[in-house]
């Protein structure tokens, strides 16, 4: 292993270990610097998605949502399944097995682009030098053309509710636990805690979300927002806006968690208790006065459109730099730069970017909601349409939800798109590639969709928006001619 690279990348998540891939692929030397342990006490790769995040949680996500369905569902279709059982140390080692085939998946994807991965902390120094200390403390320095910066985030933590070893937990420890605990508290009603909530809620588990905002989901589109909380309380997703978490004791097992809303103070017992309330970007250690490498008033590393720092040759991705914490983001960031650092045209949009909740309904948009055009002075129409009036949804027996497009009045182009319904994550794509590709409403209008499909929703939406969808009534009937 030679210390000299075209490309150093600190940090082997989502954004990091594709930016290492990308470079790799268009000719640079290329190492990737990495120090996860992971449950089986070994080294890997794929950051916070792979091994406690995205994956992980969706593993529990689909196998909780087959077994919710085959619970409630089943019988008015005619199945019967007998006496159901949940086998929770199977579905955990399920996950697990999931997470370590994808790891070890991205250190083949390595030694196939010969990419060096260095095993420990990585540290930048001055003049694009970079400090390894490796698992048992050797450090060891090399040096670099380029270094990205990719340490992603670590759960943010309240003073008040310390985590515990297994019964005051942040999102990782969420996914491990091998019984359905009686009742679960979640602080923070965000992406999280509405994905784990479910998932804990789906196993019989009573959870109260403790949310300190007002409003619920204010990210999202007003109107699928509210959906979303009818169908989650529905759901018996107990979710109380408006809430400050003053403190948690823990005592034989369980815990006290304090809290005070418009009622005033109460006290409950929980099984455990999820922390949720956001993450923040990891720069501990990471960046040496030396380096010079400037961050924001947040403690986010400094970056240009481009993820360019303060220091030629120094770049930073993912979610340690500003914008959504998303991996998709943090990729396609990654991509970006290395492309750059070859002389190429990388960018990125961030004017299209995808975002889901993994509920159910899932909950999906792109774009902007009725409440930024409003702020914006954009003249727009709204065009939507219910799973309810939807024939694949009603042979799927799962109606609920609607999809919302947004048309810009003066050009026909497309704003958004929100989306609560059945697979609204894989639907959602059809939106961000026309937005993508500067599509008007009238090219989503004339596309075939095949029927039955959930996607002839989207081309409802879309000819809704224009007064002229067939399967449901328009707002604006045009006045008949006369013969
Ligand atoms: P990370 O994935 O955090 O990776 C950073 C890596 O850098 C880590 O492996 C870390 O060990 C390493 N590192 C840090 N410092 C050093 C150092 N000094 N030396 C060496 N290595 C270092 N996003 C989605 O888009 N979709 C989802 O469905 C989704 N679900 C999620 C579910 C959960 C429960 C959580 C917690 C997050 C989820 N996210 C999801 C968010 C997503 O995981 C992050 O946005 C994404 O992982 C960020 O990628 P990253 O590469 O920037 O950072
Ligand atoms: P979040 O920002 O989505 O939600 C945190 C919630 O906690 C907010 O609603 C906030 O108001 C609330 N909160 C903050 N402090 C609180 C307090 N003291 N008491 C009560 N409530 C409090 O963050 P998250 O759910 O922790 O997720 C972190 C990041 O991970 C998100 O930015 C998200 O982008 C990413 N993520 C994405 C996905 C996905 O794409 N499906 C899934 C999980 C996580």
């Amino acid at each position: 292993m030679s210390d000299n690279y075209d490309v150093i990348v600190i940090g082997g998540g989502p954004a990091g270990y594709v930016a290492a891939i990308r470079a790799a692929q268009l000719g640079m030397k290329t190492a990737c610097v990495e120090k996860w342990i992971n449950k089986q006490d070994d080294p890997a790769l794929g950051g916070t998605c792979l091994n406690v995040g995205c994956i992980p949680s969706k593993a529990l996500l689909e196998a909780t949502e087959l077994y919710s369905v085959a619970s409630h569902d089943f019988a008015d279709m005619g199945i019967g399944v007998g006496n159901l059982t949940l086998d929770v140390p199977k579905m955990i080692a399920r996950k697990d097995k999931i997470v370590r085939e994808l790891t070890g998946g991205i250190a083949s994807l390595f030694k196939s682009n010969k990419i060096d991965w260095l095993q420990g902390n990585g540290q930048l120094l001055a003049d694009r030098q970079v400090k390894v200390t490796d698992h048992d403390g050797n450090e060891k320095s090399y040096a670099a053309e380029n270094v990205i910066i990719a340490t992603g985030s670590v759960p943010i933590e309240l003073k008040a509710t310390p985590l515990t070893d297994d019964i005051v937990v942040d999102s990782a420890g969420a996914l491990d636990w091998e019984a359905v605990p009686d009742r679960v508290c979640v602080i923070g009603a965000g992406i999280i805690g509405l994905e784990l909530g479910s998932v804990w809620r789906r196993t019989g588990s009573e959870v109260v979300l403790l949310e300190a905002q007002d409003a619920f989901l204010p990210m999202v589109d007003k109107a699928i927002a509210k959906e979303a909380q009818r169908t989650f309380a529905k759901q018996g997703l107990d979710i109380r806006l408006g809430t400050r978490v003053m403190k948690s004791d823990v005592r034989k097992g369980k815990v006290d968690v304090t809290f005070s809303d418009g009622d005033g103070e109460h006290v409950e017992t929980f099984d455990k208790l999820i922390v949720a309330v956001g993450r923040r970007a990891f720069t501990d250690g990471v960046v040496s006065d030396e380096s010079e490498v400037q961050l924001d008033e947040r403690g986010l590393i400094n970056v240009d459109d481009h993820c360019a720092t303060n220091v030629p040759g120094v770049y930073a991705i993912g979610d340690v730099v500003r914008g959504p914490m998303l991996a998709h983001k943090g990729s396609e960031e990654g991509v970006m730069v290395a492309e750059r650092i070859a002389g190429e045209h990388g960018s990125v949009n961030y004017d299209v970017m995808p975002n889901v909740i993994y509920t159910h309904p899932e909950v999906a948009w792109v774009g902007k909601t009725e409440e930024e055009c409003d702020e914006e002075g954009i003249d727009y129409q709204v065009g939507s349409f219910p799973f309810a009036a939807s024939g694949r949804a009603k042979a799927k027996g799962d109606t609920g939800g609607l999809v919302k497009i947004l048309r810009d009045r003066s050009n026909d182009r497309l704003l958004g798109a929100h989306l609560i319904g059945p697979s609204a994550s894989e639907l959602l794509a059809q939106s961000v590639l026309a937005m993508e590709f500067d599509a008007t409403i009238e090219d989503i209008a004339h596309t075939i969709h095949a029927h039955p499909t959930l996607s002839e929703a989207i081309h409802e939406a879309a000819l809704g928006a224009d007064g002229r969808a067939i399967h449901i009534a328009n707002r604006k009937v045009p006045a008949r001619k006369s013969a």
